[in-house]
């Protein structure tokens, strides 16, 4: 059988990654994206321009695909059913559905029967005024917010008089926990109980941004196995194909809770180009496009540090040594917060 051509809608850093790793497999990538100067087409072998309602922009597209897989939550999910029906699209675009909304996302995990911490819907600013039990917490909005967009802190209950939440919006609240650290499992499923899972990741942010990752994570046996087999758990419920990434909490008290799924390759999993013998976008890739799946294996312990905004010119024309990997993004203008590329270090 001939290999197929992947579609990718989304032309980020993560298409980026997705489509180097299918270059490695001979795999041809096209990336859909609807900003013109997006990143991803330096590393695919196509690339579309296009709105994600665009109707003509998307058959363009999917005439040049076998089939589809994405790079962020956020796509209309009209959008991707769409194409589902002429093209396949993994993992399923019900799948996404769930996940790009924090409200539905957070009831799921509960169905799993996994502990997430305390949330709630609301609607506007007088019903914010009652969430006095929630303080210490986060309002976030339920679609659309990433790296700590949409988001806004609630110190005290005079904060929930202060915030002015946008009209016809859905949001979340949720309560504050004080962690000790945060962790994600990638884990990448293959079919009914087929999957490599990645070992525990322990991550720092900074100001709702990832910071560094590393493994391995300091964490108990316990949590590590628990933590494993949640995600497993959860990629099987969803019937899940490709690489997913859930992120967890763990309190003073050694509780885990989820804090959220991605249903996609994960920024604090870049460190496993350098790390493991298949990294997590490879993975993705032999996943949905039903190649064989290869055992696993961690080579060395890593570090991965994001390099953010101006952090990026620190490192251009730096050189470095044998067992540092620089990625640069090529994103066109260097912005405040904006990922620009990262730095893997391995323990060799
Ligand atoms: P999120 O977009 O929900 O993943 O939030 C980004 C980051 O903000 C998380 O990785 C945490 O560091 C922090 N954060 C979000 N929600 C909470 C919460 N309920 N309690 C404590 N920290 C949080």
């Amino acid at each position: 059988m001939s290999k197929p051509v992947l579609g990718i809608i989304g032309g980020g850093q993560l298409g980026s990654l997705l489509s180097s790793a299918a270059k490695k497999i001979n795999i041809k990538t096209v990336i859909f994206c609807d900003d013109k100067d997006a990143p991803a087409q330096n590393f695919s072998d196509d690339f579309v321009f296009g709105k994600y309602n665009d109707e003509e922009k998307i058959n363009e597209f999917i005439e040049k695909v076998d089939l589809v897989t994405f790079e962020f939550e956020n796509i209309p999910f009209n959008t991707l059913n769409k194409i589902n029906q002429v093209k396949k699209v993994l993992p399923k675009p019900g799948i996404n559905k769930i996940i790009q909304h924090r409200l539905y996302e957070k009831d799921f995990i509960n169905k799993c029967n996994f502990r997430t911490v305390l949330y709630d819907s609301v609607k506007n600013n007088t019903e914010l005024k009652t969430k006095k039990n929630f303080v210490p917490g986060i309002i976030k909005t339920c679609t659309f917010g990433y790296d700590g967009k949409g988001q806004y802190k609630i110190n005290s209950a005079k904060d929930l008089d202060k915030i002015n939440l946008g009209k016809g919006k859905e949001y979340i609240i949720e309560k504050f926990v004080n962690f000790k650290k945060e962790i994600s499992v990638i884990v990448t499923r293959f079919g009914i109980q087929k999957y490599e899972i990645y070992e525990p990741i322990e991550n720092v942010h900074e100001d709702q941004i990832l910071k560094n990752s590393k493994i391995p994570a300091e964490i108990s046996n316990e949590i590590l196995n628990k933590s494993k087999n949640w995600a497993k758990i959860i990629s099987e419920t969803l019937d899940y194909v490709g690489t997913l990434c859930v992120e967890f909490f763990i309190d003073k008290k050694d509780n885990l809770y989820v804090n959220e799924i991605a249903p996609r390759v994960h920024n604090s999993g870049h460190l496993t180009i350098n790390s493991y013998n298949i990294s997590q976008f490879e993975n993705h890739i032999r996943a949905v496009c039903g190649l064989e799946k290869k055992e696993t294996k961690k080579l060395f312990n890593a570090k991965m540090i994001n390099l953010i905004g101006n952090d990026i010119l620190l490192y251009r024309n730096k050189k470095f040594l044998s067992n540092e990997f620089f990625f640069d993004y090529l994103k066109k203008e260097i912005k405040p917060k904006r990922k620009m590329g990262h730095l893997t270090i391995v323990e060799k």
